[in-house]
């Protein structure tokens, strides 16, 4: 029998996507075995994270501050907006270096279904930073999904109305993939061969 510790390691670990029980067991094995350069280390850092992990307040990204390095840093455009579904979507972009605007997180697309309806996205928000902030572009990287689709057209319609210029990452990108999965060449050329939904008008 393993310990009790060694066994809810193994759970948790588990529970993650991607780390299957041999997965957990050979992680774990692993940090046991190195317990000065890796164990120790680990749990120090994890214990910090969990005391002082936030929601950034701007753009939904996670930082240890409540408003996260890239909303604050003011050597990045700031008048061009990167709409994403998730954190992980933009951790993707940040990954590659490929954006040097800012970013908005939805929390998910419009479903349904799921009951995920307009005022449960992160929507209002993006909206009033578009009106407050002279954002002149945004960018809609919402997945090539029906449900990312759905989203990135009801954006646009609002968007519209706002008189910004709204762009969709270029098609060829592998339908239902999330960009995290997708790699940076590919999703850098996307983003540079944008299609422009709807242009400015001048005299608006
Ligand atoms: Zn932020």
């Amino acid at each position: 029998m393993k310990s009790a510790e060694i066994d809810l390691l193994i759970k948790i670990l588990s529970s993650l996507q991607g780390i299957g029980p041999r997965s957990a067991n050979r992680i774990i094995l692993q940090l046991i075995q190195k317990k000065e350069s890796l164990l120790i280390p680990l749990a120090k850092i994890l214990n910090e994270l969990s005391e002082k992990v936030y929601k950034c307040n701007i753009c939904g990204n996670y930082d240890t501050k409540d408003l996260c390095y890239i909303c604050v840093n003011q050597n990045r455009d700031r008048n061009i907006l990167c709409v994403v579904e998730q954190v992980a979507d933009l951790w993707a972009m940040e990954r590659g270096n490929l954006f040097n605007g800012l970013y908005h997180v939805l929390g998910g697309t419009l479903n349904a279904i799921k009951g995920y309806s307009p005022e449960k996205l992160n929507i209002e928000k993006l909206y009033k930073r578009i009106k407050a902030d002279n954002i002149n572009e945004v960018i809609l990287a919402t997945s090539v999904t029906t449900m990312g689709q759905a989203t990135a057209h009801y954006l646009t319609d609002t968007i519209k109305k706002m008189n910004v210029k709204v762009t969709r990452l270029a098609r060829g990108l592998p339908a239902g993939g999330e960009l995290d999965y997708i790699d940076d060449a590919t999703l850098g050329q996307a983003l540079r061969e944008r299609t422009i939904i709807y242009e400015k008008e001048k005299n608006k």
